[in-house]
């Protein structure tokens, strides 16, 4: 993750947020190669779901049709989405360093902790394997020593005459780390300790996690408003406008893709859990009988999207939630799944969430209706019957899907000049081409630009470099995961052909320089049905 962030930040991918004040913590800034990859992705989950569907399981054309919906609504939408009452995440706070912690994500920052890591060097391996036994004399020595500076808040450190009352037996990791942090009979509070500088934390207490602000020049309760922690609510809001305007009949859906924004209590992993990020999101609605069918639909229809894209085989899975994850609304009835991906701090369980599919019921109408006091049923005239539709939802991350897009792309190869290269699809990959002239003279220069213009024209963003050798032109290429490099050389001056350079084997093959512009669009426009 390191070389990759760093390897973001230098080529223009991603900045901090307000960089040069310092930065803040959760937010975070396309540069120039990032906001063309991140529209890249969104304009091909736009173009497969809204422009061009995949036809649907009895093979027909699937209706669905795009919104662009405002980020704070009406703050009731909220209370009928149940946000306003349960959007909340437990939370703890450390006693010492006044650091906030969501309480499911403790343990796996204790095992990322440096103190801890510290901590667990001091003790020597238990004859059970993952116990550690302490050693008293040298956990005294480092409470008085580096402790102070690693774990200034732990028990132990602020007061090292309690290793005394320590005993010298086996403990797994988290029995050890109640110990140090909660030593002798004395302390009643068994909670695991601050991951960032061992102090105590706090009981977990729920925290809502929408951002509020006020309308309007008065600053009450009547003026609180909400930026939409998620866009999926603008589509039941709208759906009697979608239905009163357009011809689409059940089943079809309605999409959106938009900011969102949720006051993470522990904003981590880089773009992937940030406190506002770009959801992409489909509401598709059908006959309650028909539900089952087209959750499965969706569920393999957006699984194998992602795969498309290349982010195939052993970094990708769909996992069907268990019972006891499953939301209130989906208990009784399909079922939820999460298309997850290998992420690098994906840590013991491997895998983590890039896309959840669901299946809704009529929840969200059904409060809708109840709230605003607007009827939302739909006239089925080929049913002749009246209902409110089902829903099923796949909701998917744009900005954590370029965190993806980025993970998956990130090569090393030392038997390159330039070991570090993006391997993105055509299709995604920010620049499309690189086009270069030799040497910066003999006529060479004026084949190069014209091909360069055709090129921007017709395929999209290219770049000109006629600077330094070739060699590195290529390697600045390669790290901004620009598929073909164009080179016009002494011989297209005679039998003009140009070579094309392709990325991944850096290979090369002579092409027309007339026809070189329709070869790499071809090749980026592929029709891999990914959009
Ligand atoms: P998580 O469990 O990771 O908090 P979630 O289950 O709450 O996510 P949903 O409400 O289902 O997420 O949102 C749909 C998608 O939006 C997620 O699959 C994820 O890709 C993206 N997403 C949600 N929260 C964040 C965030 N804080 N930062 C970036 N992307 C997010």
């Amino acid at each position: 993750m390191e070389r990759l962030v760093a390897l973001c930040k230098r080529r223009g991918f991603i900045f901090q947020c307000s960089e040069i004040y310092g930065g803040i913590n959760g937010f975070w800034d396309y540069g120039p190669l990032g906001v063309e990859l991140k529209n890249n992705l969104r304009d091909a989950w736009w173009d497969v779901m809204v422009r061009n569907p995949p036809p649907g399981p009895d093979g027909q054309p699937v209706d669905i049709v795009g919104l662009d919906c405002s980020i704070i609504s009406h703050p009731r939408v909220w209370e009928a989405s149940g946000h306003v009452g349960g959007f909340a995440d437990p939370m703890q706070t450390c006693r010492q360093c006044k650091k906030l912690f969501r309480a499911d994500h403790v343990a796996e920052s204790l095992a990322e902790s440096e103190w801890v890591a510290a901590l667990l060097e001091l003790c020597e391996p238990g004859a059970v394997p993952n116990t550690w036994i302490p050693r008293r004399g040298e956990l005294e020595r480092w409470a008085k020593t580096r402790g102070r500076k690693l774990a200034p808040g732990l028990a132990i450190v602020r007061e090292p005459g309690l290793v005394a009352g320590i005993a010298e037996d086996e403990h797994d990791a988290p029995a050890l780390l109640t110990i140090v942090s909660s030593p002798g009979p004395t302390i009643s509070e068994v909670r695991p300790p601050c991951p960032v500088c061992g102090g105590d934390l706090t009981e977990p207490r729920q925290f809502n996690l929408m951002f509020e602000t006020f309308v309007g020049a008065v600053r009450d309760d009547e003026a609180k408003a909400y930026l939409r922690p998620e866009t999926a609510q603008g589509m039941f809001y709208n759906f009697k406008n979608v239905l009163d305007s357009t011809r689409v009949k059940v089943p079809f859906g309605i999409c959106q893709v938009g900011r969102s924004f949720r006051n993470e209590v522990t904003p981590r992993n880089y773009i992937f859990r940030s406190r506002e990020f770009e959801q992409m999101e489909l509401e598709f609605f059908v006959h309650p009988s028909e539900a089952d069918t087209w959750y499965q639909y969706w569920r393999q229809a957006r699984y194998d999207w992602w795969c498309g894209l290349g982010l195939a085989g052993r970094n990708l899975r769909l996992r069907d939630h268990d019972q006891d994850e499953l939301a209130h609304y989906a208990k009784d009835s399909g079922g939820c799944c999460d298309v997850e991906y290998a992420f690098p701090f994906s840590g013991e369980k491997g895998f983590t969430e890039l896309e959840g599919i669901a299946y809704r019921s009529n929840y969200d109408l059904t409060q809708h209706q109840r709230v605003s006091g607007v009827k939302l049923e739909y006239f089925d005239a080929e049913r002749n019957e009246r209902y409110l539709p089902h829903v099923i939802e796949p909701a998917a991350g744009l900005t954590r899907g370029v965190l993806a897009v980025l993970c998956e792309a990130y090569t090393v190869d030392e038997t390159r000049p330039s070991p570090e290269l993006m391997r993105f699809h055509p299709r995604l990959a920010p620049v499309k081409a690189g086009v270069f002239p030799l040497v910066n003279k003999e006529g060479m220069p004026e084949v190069a630009e014209r091909i360069y213009q055709d090129l921007r024209r017709r395929v999209g963003p290219c770049q000109y470099d006629a600077k330094q050798s070739i060699g590195k032109r290529y390697a600045r290429m390669d790290e901004a995961g620009t598929p073909f490099c164009v080179t016009v050389d002494g011989q297209t001056l005679t039998d003009q052909t140009v070579t094309v350079r392709d990325r991944d084997t850096g290979s090369q093959v002579r092409v027309a320089s007339d026809q070189v512009v329709g070869w790499v669009a071809g090749r980026v426009r592929g029709d891999d049905g990914i959009g």
